[in-house]
């Protein structure tokens, strides 16, 4: 398909959105959510994403005219557009496109974005307070809801929210001595153990839930489930539930049914083994490879430090798929973009919607409700970031190695 075809394919719909319609339901650093709550059933079961711009101060804002905000909202739009292109045509083909979440793009008009801005004032957390609502973008993104409400009395829906990162060790020959500690410590592991204070809630290691093993996945589990920082989410019937404590008292379910559905679904599915070879596939050189062949990529003028367009990340995707199976040569500038889609793979978060709860299934002695499983946040790299993860790879490695001198104190990781 050519570029062109997939723009069209991917066109901004105009769809009248009601403000009233839409309720907060949260929001990320990039962008806030709002559920649908109306009766028509062309929007019943997505949410609207509306990207977020940071605060600007009175005395900025005054040099831009409106033809600069009309041409960065322009230019922004067409990085939306490109985003969503991105998730369905690259990350899609390779993960499988059923755990792809379908989105579109549709028009907004200012003052339907300044309405939901004022109704979510009294429900945005403190620490979200930096960003707003971007009013000039004129566009937002629908994407189908995986937080839901069931339709019928006494059944719910549960949705946790899982952030995986790394799930393997690197075994690249570039790899230098300098950042040698990464091939037995994984990288998530060499951030938690890098500072004085380690969370109580990270006494595990990504690569358990990449294990397949019960026993692993569920302990790894648990500690996130008592992570401060947000990196198992709960929602039931919609609704974020903080804590297990709370899981308990309320009707449905207990943490440890949850737990137990949870860890058979990541254990099973077959999205966990894909999600590792993906990253590891396309991360086969290390960033201590990619940064030379990034370099040299530059000089000979194969890339440049302006994005890829989408066509070329397209192509990347289908050049990786036919290396797998012929073992061809990799360019260097298709292993910088192999690397960059790696890194998007190590940033997703998956979502699991455990649906009617509670009805289980028992199979060979195993409880396994009926589940729907996404991955979101497939953000496209930017590319001038390359030499930026060298440097920060290598002071991760020597920080982790200034907390932890000892050898024989250090817990390595396995896969
Ligand atoms: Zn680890």
């Amino acid at each position: 398909m050519t570029e062109n075809a997939l723009r069209a394919l991917h066109s901004i719909e105009a769809i009248d959105l009601v403000p009233q319609n839409w309720s907060y339901t949260g929001e990320g650093n990039a962008s806030m959510i709002f559920a649908y709550t109306g009766t028509n059933s062309e929007l019943s079961g997505w949410v609207l994403r509306l990207l977020k711009c940071p605060f600007v101060n009175k005395a900025d804002s005054s040099v831009s005219s409106q033809e600069e905000i009309k041409a960065a909202a322009h230019a922004k739009n067409k990085r939306t557009r490109e985003g969503i292109i991105y998730t369905t045509d690259v990350i899609g083909p390779l993960i499988g496109d059923k755990y792809i979440l379908p989105q579109r793009q549709v028009s907004v008009s200012k003052s339907f974005l300044q309405q939901l801005s004022i109704a979510a004032e009294p429900f945005r957390p403190e620490h979200r307070h930096n960003k707003k609502i971007d009013l000039e973008r004129g566009t937002a993104i629908l994407t189908r809801n995986m937080r839901r409400r069931s339709n019928v009395q006494g059944v719910h829906s549960v949705t946790v929210e899982i952030k995986p990162k790394w799930g393997f060790l690197p075994k690249s020959e570039l790899i230098t001595d300098e950042t040698a500690i990464s091939k037995c410590v994984c990288h998530f592991c060499m951030k938690q153990f890098s500072k004085p204070d380690v969370d109580p809630g990270n006494a595990f290691c990504t690569l358990d839930l990449f294990s397949g093993d019960p026993i692993r996945i569920e302990q790894a589990l648990d500690c996130m489930s008592r992570s401060p920082q947000g990196k198992l989410r709960i929602f039931v019937d919609d609704t974020s539930v903080l804590d297990n404590e709370l899981l308990d008292k309320s009707l449905i379910p207990s943490w440890d049914e949850l737990k137990k559905a949870i860890t058979n679904i990541v254990a099973t599915d077959k999205l966990f083994p894909r999600l590792q070879f993906l990253q590891s596939q396309l991360d086969q050189y290390g960033i201590e490879g990619i940064l030379p062949k990034f370099n040299r990529a530059l000089s000979a003028g194969s890339l440049t430090t302006n994005d890829p367009c989408i066509g070329e990340w397209i192509q990347a995707a289908a050049e990786f798929e036919k290396r797998c199976n012929d073992n061809g040569e990799v360019s260097d500038k298709q292993a910088v973009l192999e690397f960059l889609i790696s890194t998007t793979l190590k940033d997703i978060s998956v979502m699991i919607c455990l649906e009617p709860w509670p009805t289980l299934q028992i199979d060979n002695g195993r409880v396994l409700p009926e589940y729907t499983i996404a991955i979101i946040d497939t953000d496209m790299k930017h590319i001038s970031k390359v030499p930026e993860y060298f440097r920060k790879k290598v002071v991760l490695a020597s920080e982790y190695l200034r907390y932890n001198p000892d050898p024989s104190k250090r817990r390595l990781c396995y896969e």
